[in-house]
């Protein structure tokens, strides 16, 4: 397909029907027979397993199986430094540096099931941690670089993790605030990024403890259904929710990047999702790893001249990133994008929130080739719907779903769920239960986990719709989750956090529509008497929150009110903060309490 300069999406729109040359050369071939003749079973047979029967690892799928093969000297990860340095990990390389890290882990007294933290940029120590813990029975949990202190002692607390892996810095920034506050923290490995000594009292040298490990590591027995993956996500009400995944999941994760991502042995793939969130893990450590590809990883912040910079000079053949960059991208315009070659790139694929058509059709136009949504979330681990290579695009809709998932549209009813069998009526999208990555449980959070299934379904709080031939159409949240550049925000944490200034009397926070991010958090705040809302308590009030909540989570606008809606029962009523500000019908307001 060629890149034009006219825009217009409908110009293309036949373009996106694939020829049958495209669809044999796809991985997952025509959709029907497909989903026909696909079992779980046989998808878990693409894997090795562990030596000598000894069940299902993660990370001998992920790196031990190439490095004891022909593959062996394959480049599996390249890591492009923030200014430019690269350093490169061949599947061998990768086995030992996690071999090592699963050593020093081993002799800490790591024991099978315990969490390991891990708060940091994508360095390649991330990806070595991530692989080491897994190997030695642990629980990898990653945390965003970017939150502040307060979220990244909630999710500590809630994991009860035990090891740390962190980077100097960040240690100094974010934990040292709240560390007399994690009682289950025994062991904190730092991975040195200043020129001094590490400077924590009782901490360890992750460097040093690696070069004095073995590089061999037998990976102990592991079940299928121990816990490999803890990531936690954000809900309505509440504290966040720790998302529990098992080393199964790697047969979702493997499958999906083959299918969905059409990753083929050859590929040099870029996942520009960070490990802090589960795109950043499933699909930017595990999937491309299981399927033997060179991944890409940069530490560097988006920046639309670096990304097609690496796009062009690492021959990207497979790219995965959000819409948000996206439309970061369209706004550059499309000439720019236009100045670098790119014969490599072949497939485009993007996820976490709704890609709109143009989105959509602006990857023709710079690119030549269009972007393909697909939709998953935490708690599902792996994408579950997809537009795939081998399918003609749907500029808008999420795609159809996975070989072995099976979509509802479903109404909640009092006595559980019903399904929706016409066609283009909305409800909420549910999967059947029983894939290999749906997550186990919220950890420590059973009643949580419990309300997300009925009926054998599981509920994903995602309204949709589902077309004549089985596209489905994001339609919203069923929820006051925010997302906010590709990532979930839970609305209590900030109003929670807010409500600690001395002059918050109460607080409630939405997403207000932006055209680049989807929604930026905005809250609301009534003040306790005595405070004057004047402009230099919003901008104190911002810093205060910025500083608990980290810049990815903090709100960046603040609105003061003289008391905000509440039901009847007290809670304050998100939905119509946010019908006010968007100057949209108020709806139903019987339960709103008298002012
Ligand atoms: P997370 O658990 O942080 O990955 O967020 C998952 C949520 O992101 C989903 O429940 C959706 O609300 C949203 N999401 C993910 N992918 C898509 C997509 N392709 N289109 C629309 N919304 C999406």
């Amino acid at each position: 397909m060629k890149r034009s300069s006219s825009g217009g999406v409908r110009e293309h729109w036949e373009e996106l029907v694939k020829t049958a040359a495209q669809v044999e050369a796809s991985t997952l071939g025509a959709y029907e027979p497909a989903r026909a003749g696909f079992t779980w079973e046989a998808a878990r047979g693409e894997l090795d397993g562990l030596p000598g029967g000894h069940g299902l690892n993660i990370a001998h799928e992920a790196v031990d199986r190439h490095a004891a093969g022909p593959r062996r000297e394959h480049l599996a990860l390249r890591w492009i430094g923030r200014h430019g340095d690269v350093r490169d990990f061949t599947y061998q390389a990768l086995a030992e540096w996690s071999n090592r890290c699963a050593g020093a882990l081993t002799v800490l007294g790591l024991r099978k099931g315990d969490v390991v933290a891990v708060l940091a940029g994508r360095i390649p120590e991330l990806y070595i941690a991530a692989l080491g813990i897994l190997k030695a029975g642990g629980v990898f949990c990653p945390m965003f670089s970017a939150f502040g202190p307060e979220p990244v002692q909630a999710r500590m607390r809630i994991a009860r993790a035990r090891v740390l892996v962190t980077t100097t810095s960040l240690y100094h920034r974010k934990v040292e605030p709240i560390r007399s506050d994690l009682p289950d923290l025994e062991h904190v490995l730092l991975v040195r990024d200043g020129d001094g000594p590490i400077d924590v009292p009782g901490a360890h040298d992750f460097g040093e403890r690696l070069a004095a490990a073995d590089t061999r590591f037998v990976i102990p027995p592991t079940d299928p259904e121990d816990p490999a993956l803890l990531h936690f996500t954000s809900g309505t009400t509440g504290r966040p929710k720790g998302a529990l995944h098992v080393h199964e999941a790697v047969v979702a994760h493997h499958v999906t990047g083959r299918l969905a991502l059409d990753l083929h042995p050859d590929d040099v793939f870029w996942c520009t999702a960070d490990p802090g969130w589960v795109t950043g893990t499933s699909y930017g450590i595990i999937a491309p790893l299981t399927n033997g590809v060179t991944s890409i990883v940069d530490e560097g912040d988006f920046d639309a001249e670096r990304w097609y910079g690496i796009l062009r000079d690492q021959r990207v053949t497979v790219w995965y990133t959000a819409p948000t960059a996206v439309r970061m991208m369209m706004k550059m315009g499309t000439a720019l994008a236009q100045q670098y070659a790119l014969p490599h790139l072949r497939f485009l694929a993007s996820v976490g929130e709704p890609l709109n058509p143009e989105a959509v059709m602006w990857g023709v136009e710079a690119f030549g080739l269009p972007f393909h949504d697909n939709w998953w979330q935490t708690e599902t681990g792996g994408i579950m719907i997809a537009n795939f290579a081998s399918m003609p695009i749907r500029p808008g809709s999420m795609g159809r779903p996975l070989p072995g998932i099976d979509v509802g549209i479903v109404r909640r009813t009092a006595s559980g769920v019903e399904e929706i069998d016409d066609p283009d009526v909305e409800g909420e999208l549910a999967l059947r239960q029983g894939w290999p990555s749906m997550f186990r449980g919220y950890l420590h959070d059973e009643a949580r986990y419990r309300a997300c299934f009925a009926g054998g379904w599981y509920l994903t709080g995602d309204l949709a719709r589902r077309d004549r031939d089985g596209y489905c159409w994001f339609v919203g949240r069923a929820d006051d989750v925010i997302k906010s550049s590709g990532h979930l925000i839970g609305p209590f944490e900030v109003e929670s956090a807010l409500m600690e200034h001395p002059a918050v009397a109460e607080a409630g926070v939405i997403g207000k529509p932006d055209p680049v991010a989807l929604e930026v958090v905005k809250a609301f705040v009534a003040l306790k008497s005595g405070y004057a809302a004047d402009e230099a308590l919003r901008r104190s009030l911002l810093a205060f929150a910025r500083q608990r909540l980290g810049a990815a989570v903090a709100p960046k606008e603040i609105d003061f009110l003289p008391t905000l809606p509440k039901t009847r029962s007290g809670k304050i009523m998100r939905r119509l903060l946010k019908a006010r500000e968007l100057g949209l019908p108020e709806g139903d307001l019987s339960t709103l309490e008298p002012l």
